[in-house]
C-alpha cells in the first residue's frame, strides 16, 4: 500500500476516514468486480497536510504519478495525448457527503493538441470542443477564482452572434471560437496562459479541490450538519466516461427503495445525452428510471442486479450515479442513501423483516431528530384552495411562508419565507437554511434543492414546470404572484397552495395520543415497533417537564414515566398574584401567614390534581424558583404610573406602595440574585407552605386510595448548608401532615460550586436532579435570557460552538461538572437517584451524554418525551450503525 494514493483496487468501504465516502465506496465496487472506470484517491491526509503548510505534501506527486502510469496501462491510453487522450474527472469526496459544496473539474487533459485527437476518437469535434471550454471554464473559476460571469459573457456573445437561443445549438466553429475566448479571459484574469501541460492540469485540480474543502459554503453547511471542520477531503480521480456522447448515452440517479417513503423497488431519474451535473443541477427535466427499461433493457437489467448487489453489501439503502457510455453501464458512484425521516423508519423495520439487520441495528437506523421531524404538523387539505400546481415532492412536510426570490432575501427575512427558484445551487445555502421550505420549477428529487432539503429536513416541493418565474415575479394557473405574497407548499404531495393553508397534527403525534392505531399503517407501524424496542432496551428512564395536570397526561400518554421537574411558579400567576402581592408586602407575621394560608388550599389541589394524573410515578416538585419581584409588575410601568398620578396632584395609592417594594427588591442581575433556596430562606414560612401543600395533597390521595409519589426539590443549591437547614423544617413539616406517604427531599444541581461540592451536598440529597439551564449560564457566565439573540449567531458562525450550549450540553465543560457531580454524590450516597431537567434533558445528542454519564433519567417537554424514549434506547444498543451523512 502506498502513502497519499490509493488506487481503487487497493482500498475498501471501510476506510472512509482516509479515502473519504466517495473514494472508499468506489473502491469498494471495484473490489466487487462492478464497472467502475479506473482510478485512485489522493488521501484526506495529504489534503490536511496540503491544508496545514499550504504547499503539497513531499513525494505526493510523484505518487500520483506513478499511479497514473498504472491507469494508462489498463485503459490502453495516454494522457494528453494528441490521437486518443485519456481524459480525468478530479472530483472532492469527504467521509460525510457534502452534496455540491466542494468542487469537481471534469475533462482534465484537454489542451489544444488533445481536444483534436478526441473528436477524432469519437468522431464527434463539437463534442471535444464543447469539453474543451467547459474545462477551461470549470478549471479558471475552481483553480484560479476566474469569476463564472465572465465566461457566461462570452458565451452570451457566441450565441447572439449565432443568432440561436440554447447553446446545444451552436456549431463546432463557433465553439471553437468560445473556447478561444475562453483562453482570451483566462489569461487576463491570471495573467497567464491555461495550462496546455496536462501533469500540471491535473496538480493544479486536486490543490483546488483540497482548498475548496475551505470553501464558506462547505463551512457553513459542515456547521449545519455537525460535520468536524478539520477533515479534510479527498480527491478521487477517474478516467472519464462520458454520457453525452449521443441517445445511446444518458446518466443518471438510483435508489435502491424510495427515499421519501421508503417502498420498495428501483428508484430514480435519467437524463439521455448529458452529464452528471446537468441531471443533479435538475437544469433539464429527467425521466424516471423506470422508462431506461425501454430505452436501453440490456443496461437497465444489468443496473437493477447491480443495485440489488449494492444493497445486499451494505445492508441498506444505496444511492448511485452512473453512465451509459454508448450502451455501456459505469458506475460513478453509490454510498448508503439519505432519506426522509419517514422512510428511514419503514426501511429500517424492512431491513428487519428481510432478515438482513437486528432490532438493534434498525435502532441505530433512524434518530432523534428524524422522530422529531415527523412530529411537525401537515396540511389540513379539507381547509385548503385548489392547489395552484403539483410539482414533485421532495421533501416532506407542511411549510407555509412569503415568497422570497433570492437566497441573500431569505437569509435577511424576518418571519418565515418560502425561497421560489428556478433551480437551486451551492451559493442558496444560507437562504435555504433561512426559508420553510424551497420550491422551485425545474429538476426531480435528485436536484440539488431536493437533495439539500431532505438533508435538512426542510419541506421542498421542486420541479414545478408550471410555474413561470420572471425576476420577483411568478405565474401560475393565470395568477402572477409577487415577493412577499404567501404561500403553502405541501412536501408530502407536490401540491402548492395560495395563502396560509391551516395544518394539523402529524400522524405520528396522533398516534402517539392514542387517536391513530399503528395497525395497517407503514410508518406508524415501523414507529410502534422501534419504539417498543427503544423502551425495552433504554437503561435511562424518560420523565417529563410538566407543571400542570394536562401537561402531565399528555406526557404520560406520550411514554413519560414521571415527572422530572414542576415548576411551581405558574401556580403563583393569573388571579394568584394579589396573593404574592399581599405576601411581598405584609408589614407583620400575621399578615404574611394570612397570604400563605391562603395560598396554600390552591397549591394543594394544583399538586393533588398532578398526583392523580401520574399515580404511581414520581412526581418532583421543585419549590418555588424565581425572584419574587417577578410577580409584582414590572418598574417602568409602576414608576409611570406613580408619576402620572403624581403630576395630576392624586395619591398614588397602592401603586406608590408597591413601587416602594420593586425598588427595594430591584436586583441587576435577578438572574443570579434572590431566587431559589436563597428565597426560601430569605422570606419565612414561604417553602413551608408548598411542602405543606405537597404532604396535604399526597395525604388527602393516599385517603382516596391512590399511589402518589411526590417528591421535593430545592433550587439553586450551592451549599449543602442551604440544603440541611430547608431540609430539617421540610422534615418536621411532613412529620407532622398524618397519612402522608414518604416524600424524598433532594436538590437541583445548577450552580457550578453545587457540582464541585456535590459530595457534601449528598449527604443531605436523596437525588440530584441537573439543571443544565442554569448550570450551563453560570458555568460559561452567559446570561440565558440576553447572549442567544445578542452573539450566538456570531459564535456559531465562527466555529466557536458548532450547537448553542444551551440546545445540547458543552460536553468539555458542563459536561465535566455533571462527571464530577455523579462522581461525588454517588461515592458518598451509593443509591442516589441522579437525573437531569434542563432543556437538555430532551435534546437527542445530550440524552446520548446523560446516558453514558450514568444518570438515571433524563425530564424534558411533553412533546420531546418520545424522542428521547428513542434515543434512550439507541443509546444501550448502539454499538454498529449505518452513517448516512
Ligand atoms: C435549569 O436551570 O436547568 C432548570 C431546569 O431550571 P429553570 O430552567 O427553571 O431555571
Ligand atoms: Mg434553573
Amino acid at each position: 500500500m502506498t502513502g497519499y494514493v490509493y488506487d481503487f483496487i487497493e482500498g475498501n468501504k471501510d476506510l472512509k476516514d482516509l479515502l473519504g465516502g466517495k473514494g472508499a465506496n468506489l473502491a469498494e465496487m471495484t473490489g466487487m468486480g462492478l464497472p467502475v472506470p479506473p482510478g485512485f484517491t489522493v488521501t484526506t491526509e495529504a489534503c490536511r497536510e496540503y491544508l496545514r503548510t499550504g504547499t503539497m505534501p513531499a513525494g505526493l506527486l510523484s505518487e500520483v504519478e506513478h499511479h497514473l502510469q498504472l491507469m494508462q496501462t489498463r485503459m490502453g491510453k495516454t494522457f494528453g495525448d494528441a490521437h486518443d487522450p485519456l481524459l480525468l474527472s478530479v472530483r472532492s469526496g469527504a467521509k460525510f457527503s457534502m452534496p455540491g459544496m466542494m468542487e469537481t473539474i471534469l475533462d482534465v487533459g484537454l489542451n489544444d493538441a488533445s481536444v483534436a485527437g478526441l473528436g477524432r476518437q469519437n468522431g464527434d469535434e463539437r463534442f471535444a470542443w464543447d469539453s474543451y471550454r467547459r474545462l477551461i471554464q470549470m478549471f479558471g473559476r475552481t483553480v484560479f477564482d476566474v469569476p463564472g460571469g465572465a465566461f457566461e459573457t462570452e458565451l452570451a456573445a457566441a450565441r447572439a452572434t449565432a443568432g440561436v437561443a440554447t447553446d446545444a445549438e451552436l456549431s463546432t466553429a463557433q465553439l471553437q471560437d468560445v473556447v478561444y475566448a475562453y483562453q482570451k479571459v483566462f489569461q487576463e484574469h491570471t495573467g497567464r496562459d491555461f495550462p496546455q501541460a496536462v501533469h500540471e492540469q491535473l496538480f493544479l485540480a486536486i490543490g483546488a479541490v483540497f482548498r475548496s474543502w475551505n470553501a464558506e459554503r462547505a463551512m457553513l453547511y459542515r456547521r449545519q450538519e455537525r460535520i468536524p471542520q478539520d477533515l479534510g477531503t479527498a480527491v478521487n480521480v477517474m478516467a472519464m466516461v462520458f454520457g453525452n456522447r449521443g441517445e445511446s448515452s444518458g446518466t443518471g440517479v438510483a435508489f435502491t427503495r424510495d427515499p421519501a417513503t421508503g417502498r420498495r423497488g428501483a428508484y430514480g431519474d435519467y437524463l439521455r445525452n448529458a452529464q452528471g451535473e446537468d441531471v443533479v443541477a435538475g437544469i433539464r427535466n429527467t425521466v424516471s428510471l423506470g422508462e431506461l427499461a425501454t430505452i436501453d433493457p440490456v443496461s437497465y437489467r444489468q443496473l437493477l442486479s447491480i443495485m440489488q448487489r449494492l444493497e445486499q453489501r451494505y445492508r441498506d439503502l444505496c444511492d448511485i450515479e452512473f453512465t451509459i457510455e454508448n450502451g455501456k453501464l459505469w458506475m460513478l458512484q453509490t454510498r448508503v442513501g439519505k432519506r426522509t425521516p419517514a422512510a428511514a423508519f419503514v426501511i429500517a423495520t424492512q431491513l428487519v423483516d428481510e432478515g438482513t439487520i437486528s432490532l438493534d441495528e434498525a435502532l441505530q437506523r433512524v434518530s432523534g431528530e428524524q422522530l422529531a421531524q415527523l412530529m411537525f404538523p401537515s396540511f389540513d387539505t379539507d381547509a385548503a384552495p385548489p392547489p395552484l400546481t403539483v410539482g414533485v415532492p421532495a421533501s416532506p412536510g407542511a411549510a407555509v411562508g412569503a415568497i422570497v426570490f433570492a437566497s441573500a432575501a431569505a437569509a435577511a427575512a424576518t418571519g418565515p419565507v418560502i425561497l421560489v427558484r428556478r433551480e437551486t445551487n451551492p451559493d442558496d445555502l444560507p437562504g435555504m437554511i433561512a426559508s420553510q421550505g424551497i420550491l422551485t420549477s425545474r429538476g426531480g428529487k435528485t436536484s440539488h434543492a431536493a437533495v439539500v432539503a431532505r438533508g435538512m429536513g426542510k419541506t421542498c416541493v421542486c420541479g414545478a414546470e408550471e410555474l413561470r418565474i420572471d425576476g420577483d415575479s411568478v405565474t401560475v394557473a393565470g395568477r402572477t404572484l409577487h415577493a412577499g405574497d404567501v404561500i403553502s407548499i405541501d412536501g408530502t404531495t407536490g401540491k402548492v397552495y395560495p395563502g396560509a393553508v391551516p395544518v394539523r397534527p402529524s400522524p405520528v403525534v396522533r398516534y402517539f395520543e392514542g387517536e391513530l392505531s399503528a395497525h395497517g399503517d407503514p410508518l406508524l407501524a415501523a414507529v410502534e415497533r422501534l419504539m417498543t424496542h427503544a423502551d425495552h432496551s433504554a437503561r435511562l428512564a424518560v420523565h417529563a417537564n410538566a407543571d400542570t395536570a394536562a401537561d402531565a397526561a399528555r406526557a404520560r400518554r406520550f411514554g413519560a414515566t414521571g415527572v422530572g421537574l414542576c415548576r411551581t411558579e405558574h401556580m403563583f400567576l393569573g388571579d394568584r398574584r394579589q396573593l404574592v402581592e399581599r405576601l411581598i408586602l405584609a408589614d407583620s407575621e400575621a399578615e404574611r401567614d394570612e397570604a400563605l394560608a391562603a395560598l396554600l388550599p390552591l397549591q394543594r389541589n394544583d399538586f393533588g390534581d398532578l398526583l392523580a394524573v401520574m399515580d404511581g410515578l414520581p412526581v418532583t416538585i421543585r419549590l418555588i424558583d424565581p425572584p419574587l419581584h417577578e410577580f409584582l409588575p414590572p418598574l417602568e410601568e409602576l414608576t409611570a404610573r406613580v408619576a402620572r398620578a403624581e403630576a395630576l396632584g392624586e395619591d398614588p395609592g397602592h401603586d406608590g406602595t408597591l413601587l416602594a417594594a420593586v425598588r427595594r427588591m430591584h436586583e441587576q442581575n435577578p438572574m443570579l440574585g434572590l431566587r431559589g433556596v436563597r428565597l426560601g430562606l430569605v422570606v419565612p414560612g414561604l417553602f413551608a407552605m408548598q411542602v405543606r401543600a405537597i404532604a396535604q395533597a399526597a395525604a388527602a390521595r393516599v385517603a382516596d386510595g391512590g399511589d402518589p409519589r411526590p417528591e421535593i426539590m430545592v433550587p439553586l443549591v450551592g451549599a449543602v448548608q442551604e440544603l440541611e437547614t430547608v431540609r430539617a423544617e421540610a422534615e418536621s413539616i411532613l412529620a407532622g401532615v398524618p397519612g402522608a406517604p414518604p416524600i424524598r427531599i433532594g436538590t437541583m444541581i445548577e450552580v457550578p460550586r453545587a457540582a464541585l461540592t456535590a459530595g457534601q451536598i449528598a449527604t443531605a440529597a436523596e437525588f440530584f436532579s441537573f439543571g443544565t439551564n442554569d448550570l450551563t449560564q453560570m458555568t460559561w457566565g452567559f446570561s440565558r435570557d440576553d447572549v442567544e439573540g445578542a452573539f450566538f449567531g456570531r459564535y456559531l458562525a465562527l466555529g466557536i460552538f458548532a450547537a448553542s450550549p444551551f440546545e445540547t450540553i458543552d460536553v468539555d465543560g458542563v459536561g465535566e461538572l455533571v462527571h464530577i457531580a455523579v462522581d461525588r454524590g454517588r461515592a458518598v450516597r451509593s443509591g442516589l437517584t441522579v437525573g437531569v431537567c434542563g432543556e437538555h434533558g430532551g435534546d437527542p445528542a445530550s440524552v446520548r451524554f446523560f446516558h453514558d454519564a450514568g444518570l438515571d433519567y433524563v425530564s424534558c417537554s411533553p412533546f420531546r418525551v418520545p424522542v428521547a424514549r428513542l434515543e434512550a434506547g439507541r443509546a444501550t444498543t448502539r454499538a454498529t450503525g449505518s452513517d448516512s451523512r
